[in-house]
């Protein structure tokens, strides 16, 4: 979808730009133009992207998918990166293909080629635009590449990679707020156009750049506890023989939770679920005992209790199951100490950012 915006937007563009030299271009040039415009454009933010991921994966980083947006592209480098060097390395060879692939395309215009006017036009707007790319993606807002070269000096001088991810945000979302304003001032006095677009961006740049901290910040959290940090201990379980109307007016209406712990006499033995129990019959719930449609704790996907919480988080988003749940064994005994689930690891999340020094930005 985004590829057939950009090419209609840039051809649009490429277009006005060829008739405000050629005031009577006809319709037909005009759309050779605008085509061939958008084309080279995504072509050319393809090649940047490109250029990304190739010396990304030559550094072991795991890259899954190129996304393109209105003003570039964003290759989905699903690590980060694992030293200063490789990431300033990473970050400027996009730029960098940007402003050769421009002076390229404005060299051949400059030649002396007798060129035909809609392929010497196509070549200078192509040149520019990249010359624009390579140069806007260079500006210090993190997470783009001239954020990430930042980011990466400051990682190297603080030896901390949250604490650099954080300040290279903060430029992120101010530089943000200045493209926004600007916008408005944009809308202001020259016209709508112009101003929408750079309030666009400015929008996208400054939720992404808290989004990426946030996201380096959850990964320092769970790569820094233990799934000991992160479980809950069941301080409340519905024996196993009790009927399910019992569990439904004594411990699911009560409590308003979705899923109890069912014990057999110390031991944790299983997990009851309320719609497991909206699926009996009704004028027979006071014979069915939770013992008999809970899902035995064997059936649970386990983690023991001193893998980090990296990996329980990685585990959780495999599950497909409701509840999404993992059950937590002691590593030594084996035995059932608790589980995590998705309210486990937001509330870890929580708590340990407000308890690990450095790690807040403000919103
Ligand atoms: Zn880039």
């Amino acid at each position: 979808m985004s590829t057939v915006l950009i090419i209609a937007l840039v051809g649009f563009y490429s277009a006005s730009f060829y008739n405000l030299i050629f005031p009577s271009a006809s319709l037909l040039d005009l759309i050779i133009v605008g085509l061939a415009g958008g084309l080279i454009l995504l072509f050319s933010i393809l090649v940047h992207e490109l250029s990304h991921s190739l010396v990304a994966q030559k550094y072991g980083l795991k890259v899954s998918e190129i996304e393109l947006y209105l003003f570039g592209g964003v290759s989905k480098i699903e690590e980060e990166p694992k030293t200063p060097k490789s990431e300033v390395i990473i970050s400027i060879v996009g730029p960098l293909s940007s402003l050769l692939m421009g002076a390229i395309f404005l060299l051949f215009v400059y030649l002396p080629l007798n060129l035909h006017p809609i392929l010497a036009v196509t070549l200078f707007y192509s040149g520019i635009s990249n010359i624009g790319l390579g140069i806007f993606n260079l500006i210090p807002a993190f997470p783009i590449d001239g954020g990430r070269i930042l980011r990466a000096i400051l990682w190297k001088r603080r030896k901390n990679l949250l604490s650099a991810t954080k300040s290279a945000s903060r430029v992120g979302v101010f530089v943000g707020y200045i493209l926004m304003a600007y916008g408005f001032i944009q809308i202001l006095t020259t016209g709508l156009l112009n101003g929408f677009w750079l309030i666009l961006i400015g929008n996208f740049l400054t939720s992404s750049a808290r989004n990426s901290y946030n996201q380096t910040r959850n990964e320092f959290i769970l790569s820094n506890i233990s799934v000991k940090d992160m479980l809950s201990t069941p301080n409340l379980s519905i024996p196993i023989h009790i009927p399910v109307d019992i569990a439904l007016r004594d411990y699911f209406y009560p409590y308003k939770k979705s899923y109890f712990p069912v014990n057999q006499g110390f031991d944790i033995v299983g997990m009851v679920n309320i719609r497991d129990i909206k699926k009996t019959p009704i004028n027979r719930r006071a014979e069915i005992s939770v013992g008999n449609i809970m899902k035995k704790i064997s059936e649970f996907p386990s983690i023991d209790d001193k893998k980090s919480g990296k990996i329980a988080f990685q585990r959780l988003s495999m599950i497909t199951d409701d509840p999404v749940l993992l059950v937590v064994k002691d590593s030594e005994s084996e035995r059932f100490i608790g589980f995590i689930g998705k309210n486990e690891l937001v509330s870890s999340l929580k708590f340990w950012s407000s308890h690990m020094p450095d790690l807040e930005i403000k919103k």
